[in-house]
């Protein structure tokens, strides 16, 4: 009998997609994290509404020599916002089943020829997994969830969560799913037709996640985001997030430019520092108050912080 199983696609002309662990710092010794010579720790070629995509994912490494995380790997989690684990369709052609099977009362068959006539290639059989995993993600039921979740806090000393909205075509609203970075695990999933403050706080308050220690939250500017994790974790440090992938790099080029980057940096920190603007010198009185050390940061900063956690987020995600 023939093996049945998912379908494994490959595309050499699927545009790739490159993301790298948003966590920049060891949760543990505070270290900076290294990604040059890393394996990648998910390569897929992943179908969506938008085409085919080769979604590449690469870990950070701390290498600091006395760390009890030394030689640990921090996964990267954006990619789960394109295909969830182990998918290879990606989550917009799941919520599209979710969203046509439960509001538009449609049958597997129907949802099956309109997915063909989007030009996504699926059977019904697929469509029918699809909805079951769909609604595992609603539910807050993903696979081991609690498990890994209580593993998570337990080897790090809590959470970090990650929240981002997705608005999938032919669907009348936007899903809106939050993700633990550490473990990379899927939490909950909720579908808002408009968006609402108010109803994301709800919903978060209703995720398993809210029965461990969250260390930080993650999100893009979206405010009604925003609100609800500060609302639900208030002593989380809240990072935002700006662009989540780089795009089209081939792996080569990754390591390239990874090289480059810590090569200038390491150069930079040898040069003199330039003579003080008086614009300047205010600038760095304010940051004296709110405990920053780079110009940058101080519009990321929202508050000063009193009690600076050990843990360092990331830059970018
Ligand atoms: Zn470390």
């Amino acid at each position: 009998m023939a093996k049945r199983g998912r379908p494994k696609r490959s595309n050499p002309q699927a545009e790739r997609k490159i993301f790298k662990a948003e966590l920049e710092a060891c949760p543990t010794c505070n270290g900076g994290l290294t990604s040059v010579g890393n394996a990648a720790h998910s390569k897929k070629t992943v179908q969506t509404f938008e085409g085919e995509f080769h979604v590449v994912a690469y870990s950070r490494l701390c290498d600091k020599v006395g760390c009890e995380k030394n030689g640990h790997h921090y996964h990267a989690v954006g990619h789960l916002q394109i295909a969830l684990p182990g998918e290879s369709y990606g989550l917009d052609i799941v919520a599209y089943i979710g969203w046509q099977r439960e509001r538009e009362q449609q049958r597997f068959a129907e949802i099956k020829k309109k997915l063909n006539q989007k030009g996504v290639s699926i059977n019904e059989r697929s469509v029918g997994r699809l909805y079951r995993l769909y609604q595992a993600l609603l539910k807050g039921g993903w696979k081991k969830v609690r498990n890994r979740l209580a593993q998570t806090e337990q080897e790090y000393g809590g959470l970090i969560l990650t929240s981002d909205g997705l608005k999938p075509d032919g669907c009348g609203g936007t899903l809106y799913v939050v993700y633990e970075a550490l473990s990379g695990t899927p939490v909950s999933a909720m579908w808002l037709e408009v968006c609402d403050a108010v109803r994301i706080t709800a919903w978060l308050r209703q995720t398993e996640a809210v029965n461990f220690k969250v260390l930080a939250t993650m999100s893009d500017h979206e405010e009604a985001l925003l609100i609800g994790l500060k609302t639900v974790w208030p002593e989380a440090k809240h990072q935002l997030c700006q662009e989540h992938y780089i795009s089209g790099l081939s792996e080569p080029v990754h390591q390239a430019d990874t090289q480059l980057q810590q090569s200038l940096q390491t150069q930079l920190r040898g040069l003199p520092k330039p003579p003080k603007m008086r614009g300047e010198q205010k600038d760095e009185s304010r940051m004296r108050e709110v405990g920053q050390s780079q110009p940058g940061q101080i519009e990321a900063q929202e508050q000063p912080d009193p009690t600076p956690s050990p843990l360092l987020l990331p830059t970018s995600f």
